[in-house]
């Protein structure tokens, strides 16, 4: 990203409260038994009232689901008794992202493997300094998760985040990873942790929730390009889900088949739901940061 100017900054800082207040609001209201889209939906909304967009779709991903599962339109999925459930939000200001996670379980048992997760980064940013290799954040950040008997999920990684681009192309890894030698300069990064009592490793599955606009053009139908519009004016390349493009059509399988061509037609890109490769139950925690020359700020904390 480089140097930030103070309008970029300030509004970073904002979307960093936004993304706090809502996390544990969230991660004060979930409960057995509770519909999962109505907790997604809950936190989009007050990202809104709070003055923030979302920055990609609520992930709300449970047990050995790490990442990318949001709620479709009429979602059954509840929070099981025993759930270990990831929440995942973003929210940005023209552009401007937070990103940031917590993890919640009513089961004792694993109280520990959270406790792990948290403490790798509380652990990672208590190193953080500019100039700080990645593979340095990535070996604390193993080392903690080691040390209560977890492992850390190597590819799954923070990440450098740009204006209007969540992944922007730097990867901090969860473990020595000794090809990560580049460092830490101004910018926004975020810095998730996560752990397992799996194998330590995720593979994509089938359900597909989550998708972003890859290229302007394509040959489409007239209700193809509605939607594809649409999309494109609200989000550009942010993700999106369903949820929230239900109103544009007469009946769900009508968005869902639009969808699903628009994917074909190769102008957007879908992200399965990652899986524990051993069945592991996995937790996250995820702060980010900006990096402003001598400072670092953390933005979701
Ligand atoms: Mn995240
Ligand atoms: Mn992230």
């Amino acid at each position: 990203m480089g140097k930030l100017g103070d309008e970029a900054i300030d509004k970073l800082i904002r979307a960093g409260r936004i993304a706090k207040i809502v996390r544990e609001e969230a991660a004060k209201m979930v409960k057995p038994g509770m519909k999962l889209v109505d907790l997604a939906e809950h936190i989009e909304n007050r990202i809104r009232e709070l003055g923030g967009e979302p920055a990609f779709p609520t992930n709300l991903s449970i047990n050995e689901i790490a990442a990318h599962y949001t709620p479709v339109v009429n979602d059954k999925t509840i929070v099981p008794d025993n759930a270990v459930i990831k929440i995942d939000i973003g929210v940005h200001i023209d552009g401007y992202i937070a990103d940031t996670a917590t993890t919640v379980t009513c089961n004792p048992v694993y109280e520990p493997l959270l406790e792990a997760t948290r403490k790798a980064l509380e652990a990672a940013l208590s190193i953080l300094r500019p100039g700080i290799k990645a593979k340095e954040i990535g070996y604390i950040i193993e080392k903690t998760i080691e040390n209560y008997g977890y492992k850390p999920v190597r590819n799954l990684t923070g990440h450098s985040i740009d204006q209007y681009i969540i992944h922007s192309g730097k990867s901090i890894p969860n473990f020595n990873d000794i090809f990560s030698r580049w460092k830490l300069e101004d910018g926004v990064y975020a810095i998730e942790p996560f752990a397992t009592n799996g194998v330590g490793l995720v593979k994509e599955g089938e359900t597909k929730t989550i998708y972003s606009i890859k290229k302007r053009r394509g040959r489409l139908t007239i209700y193809e390009r509605r939607l594809f519009e649409k999309i494109w004016s609200e989000r550009r390349t942010l993700p999106f889900c369903e949820r929230w493009y239900r109103d544009m059509f007469s009946n769900i399988d009508g968005l869902r088949n639009t969808i699903k061509m628009l994917e074909r037609h190769g102008v957007i890109l879908s992200y399965p739901i990652l899986i524990e490769r051993g069945g592991g139950i996995v937790a996250q925690f995820e702060h980010t940061i900006v990096v402003n020359g001598n400072e670092i700020i953390v933005t979701t904390l």
